[in-house]
Order: structure tokens, then C-alpha cells, then sequence
């Protein structure tokens, strides 16, 4: 849905009351501190009593929307901008849009990453893995991803990104704390079902992949970037779509949100041919 149509769906407060209501209790509400749902609703607000352990509560206790000033229809236009903002909004940018403070737009921008987190099954069939940096210098990166003026601001080191993902399937990526063979194959036996086919450039720590899994390399640094089915196209498009984001909108990702920016992107990525991913990304709120 586009900003008009949620807009127009969820024009005020109370609407959008009912329709957390019915994602998230499929409106029978429940206690979320002892899950009872014998209940009394409170006049003239959007609470409910507890009969069982005498508290009173709110659809929005224990989500993203909890404990804010802000109404949930800003939120709703919030969810909906960053959806579909493929590059990624800015707090500046958000700020504007929705008549909130600059300060607010961030905070809400770190709920909404909240939800986007995906916790899914196993990667299977032709996985495209590579590792990228983002912020910092060049010195730490293997040879074919130096490039020419890469120094990025202050002193700090580029932080390492690895990435795996399933061709016409989802992405799975983050930070990690090193590229080692170590590193990278511990995340890669972590999410790649075993028998899957890994494609990836010549960097030595993917070697002795083909022990659990098919392995096809492509050599970059001969300037080969394709070999038959063999490359790593698609994932280079993904990290190139994350950085111009990280760029271009953010101007300075802190090492200790990146994987947060991260997953904004992933769940953009593996929700693309969704048609109800704000309802998705609603009950991912409230989970
Ligand atoms: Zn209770």
C-alpha cells in the first residue's frame, strides 16, 4: 500500500487501535502479562482490566509501539515510507514527512528495524556468498575490493559484512567480527543446507567449502566475473543497493547499528514480491 492508501485506510487513532487489535489478537485481547483474556474493556480509552492479575493493558504493551507519544497513524505512515523507500530514508527526511522531530524519527526508525529482523529457515540450492565493508579504510580488505581513494572518514577501520544469498530466494546478511575462514564458514554452516551449491570469488577463506557443499568459484582478480552459473551478480547488486543507502542517506552508519540498517534492507530484499508486507511488517511489530 502506498501513503495515500494507508492514509486514507487508517485515518485516525482509533482505527489504527482496531487494526493492531485484530493482527495481534485477532481481536480477542489477552493479557500480555499472565496471556488471560477474561478482560474488561475500560470507558472512553483504548485499555482493557485484567480479571486475572488486575493490571490493565494496551495492544501496543511489549511492541515497538509501546510507551511513545507518538500516534500509532504516524507510525503507520512511518512503516509504509520506509517500505518503500528502496534506498532507505533518512531521520532528516522522515522528520519532514511525518511532522515529527528529528530525534523522534530516529527512534522510530530503530522500532521499525526492530521488527524487520528475520529469523528464517535454512538457505538451499545455489547460494551466492561474498563478504563487503562499509565505513573506514582500505587497508584490510583482500585485494580485488581495494579501490582507488576507498579511505573512509576518521580512523576507524571498515566494519566486515558477509553475505549469503539464494538465487531468486531471500538474503540473509550482517556484520561479522573478522573475514577469516573461521568466520565466514561458521555463518555459511549456519545458514546453508548442506548439499546446497556455494558461488563465490577465489578469497582463500572459502576454501575446503566443497567438503559439505558444491563450490564454484569465480576469479575476480583475473577479471573474471562470470562462469556459466558460476558468480556472484546478484549479491554484488544487493550490497551495492545497502551501500548507496548507507551513503547516500545516512551519512554515517555507527558500527553498533549497522546490522539494524542491515536487516531494513534484507527484509525490503526477501519481502520484494510480497503484496501484504505492511500487514507482515505489523505483525512482526507486535510479535
Ligand atoms: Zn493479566
Amino acid at each position: 500500500m502506498n501513503l495515500i492508501q494507508i492514509y486514507k485506510r487508517f485515518p485516525t487513532q482509533q482505527d489504527c487501535v482496531k487494526h493492531l487489535e485484530l493482527v495481534r489478537w485477532n481481536d480477542k485481547p489477552k493479557c500480555p502479562y499472565c496471556q488471560s483474556e477474561n478482560q474488561t474493556p475500560l470507558k472512553n480509552t483504548h485499555r482493557y482490566h485484567c480479571n486475572n492479575c488486575n493490571t490493565s493493558y494496551s495492544v501496543t504493551v511489549g511492541t515497538i509501539f509501546h510507551k511513545t507519544k507518538c500516534d500509532l497513524q504516524k507510525w503507520f505512515l512511518a512503516i509504509t515510507l520506509v517500505l518503500n523507500a528502496k534506498k532507505g530514508i533518512s531521520s532528516r527526511q522522515l522528520a519532514r514527512d511525518i511532522e515529527v522531530t528529528k530525534d523522534t524519527a530516529w527512534f522510530m526508525l530503530m522500532r521499525i528495524r526492530k521488527a524487520f529482523k528475520e529469523y528464517g529457515e535454512l538457505l538451499e540450492g545455489i547460494i551466492e556468498v561474498d563478504e563487503t565493508y562499509v565505513g573506514g579504510k582500505n587497508k584490510n580488505r583482500h585485494n580485488d575490493k581495494k579501490t582507488q581513494g576507498g579511505q573512509g572518514r576518521g580512523g576507524e577501520d571498515k566494519t566486515s559484512v558477509f553475505g549469503m544469498l539464494q538465487r531468486n530466494g531471500k538474503v540473509k546478511a550482517g556484520k561479522v567480527k573478522d573475514v577469516t575462514r573461521k568466520t565466514l564458514q561458521t555463518e555459511i554452516r549456519a545458514n546453508v543446507k548442506k548439499g546446497s551449491t556455494i558461488m563465490s570469488d577465489e578469497f582463500r577463506s572459502y576454501n575446503g567449502l566443497c567438503l559439505l557443499y558444491g563450490h564454484q568459484i569465480v576469479t575476480h582478480s583475473m577479471g573474471e566475473y562470470v562462469n556459466g552459473a558460476a558468480h556472484t551478480n546478484t549479491l554484488e547488486g544487493f550490497w551495492s543497493l545497502l551501500k548507496r543507502g548507507v551513503i547516500g542517506q545516512f551519512h554515517y552508519v555507527t558500527h553498533e547499528h549497522l546490522n539494524k540498517y542491515i536487516d531494513e534492507f534484507c527484509f525490503r530484499y526477501n519481502n520484494r514480491d510480497n503484496k501484504d508486507i505492511f500487514n507482515l511488517t505489523l505483525q512482526k511489530a507486535v510479535a
